[in-house]
């Protein structure tokens, strides 16, 4: 439920409301606006709480969330949320751009890569240490030694680093070493990992299941909201179609919609999401005029000898040129780069 005070309360009336909220066993989250200020409730639905908000003088109304996302619908937190770390943010007017190889193959490789994307304007470098890869056979990443790698780049380069948990055992160990947590497409619905991010206090971002629906993927982000860490960041990475030529199909709608459904930011991996280094520019493009926060993008120093997805990946000079094509599109849709 939420409880909507008058226009223009005054922080001691806010108080009042959400001491009362507290003492009947509830948990809430403010969101401020211009000239209201919207409680959001986290418990059970109860009747004869709802009453004895509405008796409140301070509260102008009292709206039961329909969605069965709650925290992660609008209409719980009717502004956008914007994700700050350090200087950076996401979900802001300032577009987020990640970029970096699919895996971290050695140290000299990493900082290639970073080096590289730093100088095209990314802000964030993505690289993955565990990787959930689809045969056994193929390069599975290297692990911990990848962890301190990136340890070493994020010290030596500033820039901040998401890289990808695959359970819930490892969480603390990859957050020492990450500003944002990727959980992958294939752990989407991994409710033991996701309960696991809801307790910890570090942006995490969520990749849409290979098949997922709208619905399923904002429920995911609801595992993460519900245990507390409200820092969670959407991302469209494409789903299965009956389409081979590309890997997946880029749902460009989903930007639109869950603009319109949730309150999270959401960022585009146009890598994954067509499979070709060739369709990302015009699929990063797009991706910016429907909306979007940001790009998470594959850069490989070598693209032909990576060890995982190559053919999706751009050289650092593609990335660059990319990135000062981007400026334009961003600012059609008021919007920074
Ligand atoms: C990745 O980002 O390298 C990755 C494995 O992506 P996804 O989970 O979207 O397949
Ligand atoms: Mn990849």
């Amino acid at each position: 439920m939420i409880v909507v005070m008058n226009p223009g309360a005054k922080e001691k009336e806010i108080k009042k409301i959400t001491d009362k909220l507290k003492e009947m066993g509830y948990g809430v989250h403010l969101s401020t606006g211009e000239n209201r200020t919207v409680i959001g409730v986290i418990g059970q639905r109860r009747e004869e709480a709802a009453q004895a908000m509405e008796a409140m003088p301070e509260v102008e109304q009292v709206v039961f969330i329909t969605r069965p996302f709650k925290l992660a619908g609008r209409e719980f937190h009717p502004e956008d949320t914007v994700i700050k770390i350090g200087k950076v943010t996401i979900g802001g007017p300032k577009l987020t751009i990640m970029a970096g190889p699919c895996a971290i193959e050695n140290e000299e490789q990493l900082m290639q890569a970073a080096e590289a994307i730093k100088a095209g304007g990314a802000e964030v470098l993505r690289a993955g240490a565990f990787k959930p890869r689809t045969s056994p056979y193929a390069f599975q990443g290297l692990e911990k030694e990848g962890l301190e790698f990136l340890k070493d780049v994020r010290s030596k380069t500033g820039l901040l680093i998401v890289t990808e948990v695959m359970d819930q055992f490892t969480v603390q160990e990859v957050a020492e070493c990450a500003d944002i947590i990727q959980v992958g497409a294939r752990n989407m619905q991994n409710y033991y990992l996701l309960r696991e991010l809801g307790k910890i206090r570090k942006p995490v971002l969520l990749k849409r299941g290979l098949s997922a629906t709208i619905e399923e993927w904002l429920m995911a982000a609801e595992y993460i909201l519900s245990g507390g860490n409200f820092e969670v960041i959407l991302c469209e990475r494409g789903i299965r179609t009956f389409e081979p030529y590309t890997r997946n199909t880029l749902d460009l709608s989903a930007i639109p919609l869950v603009k319109q459904l949730s309150h999270l930011p959401i960022i585009v991996d146009p890598s994954h999401g067509t499979g070709l280094s060739g369709l990302v520019p015009a699929m990063s493009r797009a991706a910016l005029a429907a909306g979007a926060d940001g790009l998470l993008i594959e850069v490989h120093p070598n693209p032909q000898e990576a060890l995982s997805d190559g053919p999706q990946s751009l050289t650092p000079g593609q990335f660059q040129s990319l990135i000062n094509e981007l400026k334009g599109v961003a600012l059609s849709v008021g919007k920074l780069i």
